[in-house]
């Protein structure tokens, strides 16, 4: 198995998984540098997981489809949540279903509203063939951060990143975004003193200094610094008393409070 990123448009990721020169892309939000790096390595593309509706996830499905099938590829599954919007699908996924990638190559589909309401996540176990297991989780969990909260509550958010906490800490966080340098600045305002926090601002900008990704991170790392993974911790509910008037009793309006405060940082 190889595994491999390429960024597109600012600041997007997008993800590849190859096996024996057959590929499986992750929200192919630009179909040109997919197509370059196919064509340079001699890859076909096998087929397209799809985390949510927003363009820079499914811009390039159509290109990179035409592109398949005018180089004469056998057939193109495209896997992905029922929504108006995404209207190639071969296959609409639920959570929990299974997606077989490549023979014993599974990956676990995860429903986690919250960015939108549809949107999932792919996590692909730890297998004979995955060292380490691996977490497609397009814009729900960013290093340091969460999406925004376009369709779905602060609750929805807060019960997806917990079903990612339940996940071994080795997973590889693999999300769709370069928004790391920002989201530390953000997390450092709530937690100043959090030792691991400040280490990984440090790791953080020696990466984005020398144009590297600071992605994928780990279940492991983002439950350490991760505001928005540390909403039971009774110091961000202490955090969050201080910054609102309203009475807060659970962590889902903890995780509001802050989402909000990011909203406008
Ligand atoms: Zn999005």
């Amino acid at each position: 198995m190889q595994f491999k990123q390429i960024p597109a448009f600012n600041d997007n990721y997008l993800w590849v998984i190859i096996q024996n020169q057959e590929a499986w892309v992750v929200d192919p939000g630009d179909a040109n540098p997919i197509i370059q790096f196919f064509e340079k390595d001699h890859i076909a593309l096998k087929g397209i997981l799809i985390t949510h509706h927003h363009m820079d996830h499914i811009g390039g499905v159509s290109q990179l489809l035409e592109w398949a099938k005018k180089s004469n590829q056998q057939s193109v599954t495209s896997v992905g949540p029922l929504h108006p919007a995404i209207t190639f699908l071969d296959r609409v996924i639920e959570d929990q279903d299974d997606v077989e990638l490549f023979p014993e190559v599974i990956a676990k589909v995860l429903a986690v509203p919250g960015h939108t309401l549809s949107h999932v996540a792919y996590y692909l176990p730890h297998s004979k063939s995955m060292s380490t297991p691996r977490l497609y989780c397009g814009d729900t969990l960013f290093a340091t951060g969460c999406g925004r909260l376009f369709e779905g509550s602060a609750n929805d958010m807060y019960q997806s990143l917990q079903k990612f906490a339940q996940l071994p800490e080795a997973t590889l966080v693999c999300c769709a975004h370069e928004y790391t340098l920002s989201n530390i600045k953000f997390a450092l305002t709530i937690e100043q003193n959090n030792t691991d926090l400040i280490e990984w601002s440090k790791q953080a900008n020696e990466l984005r200094n020398t144009n590297t990704p600071t992605v994928p991170t780990t279940i492991g790392l983002e439950k350490k610094v991760n505001p928005f993974m540390r909403c039971d911790l009774p110091s961000m509910m202490n955090f969050a008393r201080q910054v609102t008037p309203a009475k807060l009793n659970t962590s889902s309006e903890v995780l509001a409070v802050i989402r909000k405060m990011k909203d406008s940082f």
